[in-house]
């Protein structure tokens, strides 16, 4: 470029972030499990808040988000004063990089990890550290052999995406005891609901002055395509969070159809409870007919194929039969396919395909 105009470094070494492919050209019939999102939508109360909230649009959303925070940490037992709401927990991300990481800090992450990690490390000026995984988890070793004293953030999401593996809490423990002291350990908990006995790492971020914890509507909850997030953490990280966040980032419609989802118990179980039913269901067939899966804690299965072109191969197959699964060769896995656990039919689809296409192959 021959212009004098720049942006700041690091800017122009992002890739655009790439989401789950929606649509297969030529068809309308197409079954879309390439994004996690919950197979039956948002719940009834939600959909019930979101026509309501039509009535208000010309309105100013409230700053402070008071309501929905409340009725957060109702839900999960919080702190109230210790929440801070997003536009998605990916707006929580970039308040912790803006705040935390510039030029010269380092922001660690591990190999499989979520993109979004490097995507506002690099937007903030920091520099992105990857730290290997082992058989794809994350190995809390390698993550605190890659601290150095430049560190400033570390995010860990817990089950992880895309591997759907997840890493228990003694080590979570471990990680945040033995940190540098002026680095900040993130535990994503977006599929933190799916992993059975797990709290997304929210006694960790209560107790400790070294743990965040950031969580999503956008998965068990329905509500990907409104936009909210929030996180939990030590006093003083919210108090410097609250300052970059733009006072309107929500607005009353995502905060009063965030707060519904939170209410409505049989919408949460039913969606818990088909999302475990389906996904053993796939990962022994799938493991029957010879596609390896690792035992996954969230709402999608990390199918593993002999190598690349298998797996670019079966994807194609599963495109030609109207299913959208994720490629994920950008998270350093050309080998597998990440599948959503959709609905029983789907799921039934999804199976039915790789078969023919695993008989064919052999
Ligand atoms: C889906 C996902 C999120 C949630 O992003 P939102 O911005 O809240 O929609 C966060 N982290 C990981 C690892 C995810 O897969």
């Amino acid at each position: 470029m021959t212009t004098a105009i720049q942006p700041q470094p690091g800017i122009l070494d992002i890739a655009l972030y790439q989401g789950g492919t929606a649509k297969i050209a030529g068809r309308d019939d197409a079954i879309k499990l390439s994004s996690n999102e919950n197979p039956f939508g948002a719940g009834d109360l939600a959909r019930q808040a979101y026509m309501r909230a039509g009535h208000e649009l010309h309105r100013y959303p409230t700053t402070d988000h008071a309501a929905l925070r409340a009725a957060i940490a109702s839900r999960f037992g919080l702190d109230a004063g210790r929440i801070i709401c997003g536009a998605g927990s990916d707006e929580v991300i970039t308040f912790l990089c803006q705040a935390y990481a510039g030029p010269g800090d380092e922001v660690v992450y591990s190999q499989h990890g979520f993109l979004m990690y490097r995507i506002s490390a690099l937007a903030a000026g920091a520099t992105p550290v990857v730290a290997p995984e082992r058989d794809r988890t994350t190995d809390i070793d390698a993550i605190l052999a890659a601290c150095t004293d430049r560190t400033r953030l570390v995010f860990i999401a817990n089950p992880n995406n895309p591997t759907g593996t997840m890493v228990p809490v003694s080590e979570l423990e471990r990680l945040a005891d033995n940190l540098p002291a002026q680095a900040l350990l993130v535990l994503d908990g977006a599929y933190a609901e799916y992993a059975e006995g797990y709290d997304g790492g929210a006694a960790l971020a209560d107790q400790r002055q070294n743990v965040v914890m950031t969580r999503t509507f956008s998965k068990l909850f329905g509500l990907g395509g409104l936009r909210v997030g929030w996180g939990y953490g030590p006093q003083h990280v919210i108090d410097v969070l609250s300052r970059v966040r733009g006072p309107f980032n929500l607005s009353t419609t995502q905060q009063d159809v965030a707060e519904a989802a939170l209410s409505d118990d049989a919408h949460i179980a039913r969606s818990l409870a088909e999302n475990a039913r389906m996904r053993a269901w796939l990962a022994e067939r799938l493991n029957a007919i010879g596609v390896a899966t690792d035992p996954s804690h969230a709402n999608f299965v990390l199918a593993r194929f002999r190598d690349a072109a298998q797996a670019e191969a079966c994807n194609a197959a599963l495109l030609a039969d109207g299913l959208i699964v994720r490629k994920v060769d950008s998270y350093g896995l050309p080998e597998c396919l990440r599948i959503t656990i959709g609905d029983e039919a789907a799921c039934r689809r999804v199976l039915y395909t790789i078969t023919q296409f695993m008989e064919r192959q052999a």
